[in-house]
């Protein structure tokens, strides 16, 4: 096994023992693509989900909030083209009988090219040594040139396929790459055929004539037809945004890779309404504010990498993806997207309904154009589990596994233990947490050795523990433990909110 998948599956199993990810509906044998999450995990997950909406809403004086319905009117997603082309290519093969993206397939392959071409730069690197000039090895040795032009022919082509939805191309593609399916190696493959993701289900009983409804594949959509009540109510003038969060649904055929990739997710989407013209600039500029962000959190640059669309989706004139490197590669957390004034546009014609925008000061009515920053809650969750987990020996030899979570969106910021479950230590400890717990999470633990209690905290990224021993009898004072350097001190108990309070604080 190879060693980041060796990695990854402990993650997934960390997340089921420590109460951070169960299956879903686990004793019926779990349900594809669902997850539930436990203790640990809805804390991180509303940790998260707090540290976005402030730095989005309580930060930008110009953006405010809003909470839609999941079920819209069907006619909405008729509007926004997400019935007619929120669609996958999906091919099947015959003798596996497993299904799969026919784009995810021809993207894997560009993938393990650009893999064979940087392990090229690995071992040249290696022999080089010091003196080893990257950009001019790439740029001039023949085999990693090669793969290049092969790499950018295949991406082209692609790219061609599928604005053009050309199904038969996709497949003479696969079959031209010599593409064999992962499970059966075989490369007998079905034809290409379009898979619309959207989930319908029944609105009214049903005697009466049922109408169907989606559940929604994105949170946007309910922003759009807000649009103008939210602009009305709060009296913004461009540029101005609205946000939300709220689950979302989609039947993707493909589901794999844990939380990553769901039927039932998350997603943390702002809209930010702008004048024609000025898309550009506002797309440039929540690129970078958005890589920032993912950065204040203390996760390495390096780990993060922006990559421009060559497939546009149905709404969109530019878009990137903020691609974060999980065990298994580069994949996207989240998107920004130039949506232009697709969707309002789309809405006003379909509803009859005007959603323009007074400009005051040309004095115009216009439809605005649309930046949108979207990140997937589950997968930001996903990265920071990945992110934090490590494996370490320690002086003494033993073995710990610790969650080094960025203190700020951490599920428990304080445990606080006393040394002996007797001598008033535990009473003690309680009137200290009973104090703490005003202020952050905290968990109380007295069960086992004072060195068990600590690793049980280190495998959920407890940034502080707070020990309680005979002395805090005497003088009021306690050991704090820091997790990330295992290191104690001794301080007095009113100390306590005012250090924690300063890590969290810091946001890394
Ligand atoms: P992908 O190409 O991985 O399917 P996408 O481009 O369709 O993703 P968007 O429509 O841009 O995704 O959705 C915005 C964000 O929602 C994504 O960046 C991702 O974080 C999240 N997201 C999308 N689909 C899923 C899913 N099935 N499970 C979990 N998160 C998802």
């Amino acid at each position: 096994m190879a060693k980041n998948e060796d990695v990854f599956k402990k993650i997934v199993s960390h997340c089921k023992e420590y109460g951070f990810v169960y299956p879903s509906s686990e004793i019926y044998d779990g349900l594809a693509a669902v997850y539930d999450y436990g203790p640990n995990g809805v804390e991180l997950k509303n940790n998260i989900r707090d540290y976005w909406w402030k730095s989005m809403v309580q930060k930008h004086e110009n953006i405010v909030g809003l909470d839609a319905a999941i079920f819209m009117h069907p006619t909405v997603w008729k509007a926004s083209g997400h019935v007619d082309a929120f669609k996958d290519p999906l091919i099947d093969n015959k003798d596996s009988k497993k299904r799969y993206r026919a784009d995810v397939l021809i993207e894997d392959y560009i993938e393990k090219l650009e893999e064979k071409t940087n392990k090229e730069v690995a071992k040249a690197r290696k022999k080089f040594g010091e003196k080893f000039d990257e950009k001019m090895f790439r740029e001039t040795n023949p085999r990693v040139l090669d793969t290049q032009k092969k790499i950018d022919g295949i991406t082209k082509r692609f790219a061609d396929l599928i604005n053009n939805n050309d199904l038969k191309g996709l497949r003479s593609l696969i079959e031209e790459l010599q593409i064999a399916c992962p499970v059966s190696g075989s490369r007998n493959w079905t034809d290409v055929r379009q898979f619309n993701l959207m989930f319908s289900t029944q609105m009214g009983s049903l005697s009466d004539d049922a109408n169907s409804v989606y559940l929604r594949p994105e949170t946007a959509q309910g922003i759009f037809v807000n649009y103008l009540n939210v602009q009305k109510t709060s009296r913004k003038k461009l540029p101005f945004g609205i946000a939300q969060i709220g689950k979302a649904f989609r039947n993707e055929i493909v589901a794999r890779q844990f939380i990553f990739r769901m039927r039932e997710f998350e997603q943390m989407e702002m809209q930010y309404f702008v004048k024609p013209g000025d898309e550009v600039e506002w797309y440039e500029y929540w690129k970078e504010e958005r890589v920032n962000w993912h950065q204040a959190l203390g996760i390495p640059k390096d780990k993060f990498r922006l990559h421009d669309h060559d497939k546009l989706a149905h709404y969109a004139n530019a878009a990137a993806d903020i691609e974060y490197e999980f065990p298994f590669g580069f994949k996207e957390v989240e998107g920004v997207h130039s949506r232009t004034d697709f969707d309002l546009s789309a809405h006003q014609k379909v509803s009859g309904k005007k959603l323009q925008y007074y400009d005051p000061d040309t004095k115009e009515s216009y439809v605005p154009y649309v930046v949108e920053t979207s990140i997937g809650l589950d997968r930001m969750f996903l990265a920071i589990l990945a992110n934090s987990y490590e494996e370490e020996t320690l002086e003494d030899g033993s073995e710990r596994v610790v969650l080094k979570i960025p203190p700020l969106v951490a599920p428990v910021k304080v445990t606080v233990l006393p040394l002996v479950k007797k001598d008033g230590l535990p009473e003690k400890a309680k009137e200290i947490m009973d104090t703490v717990k005003n202020d952050f999470m905290c968990q109380y633990d007295e069960k086992d050795a004072i060195g068990r209690r600590y690793r049980r905290q280190d495998a959920i990224g407890t940034p502080y523990c707070i020990t309680i021993d005979h002395q805090t009898l005497d003088d009021n004072t306690v050991t704090i433990r820091e997790r990330d350097s295992m290191k104690q001190d001794r301080i007095s108990i009113e100390k306590i909110s005012g250090i924690v309070r300063e890590k969290i604080g810091k946001g890394v």
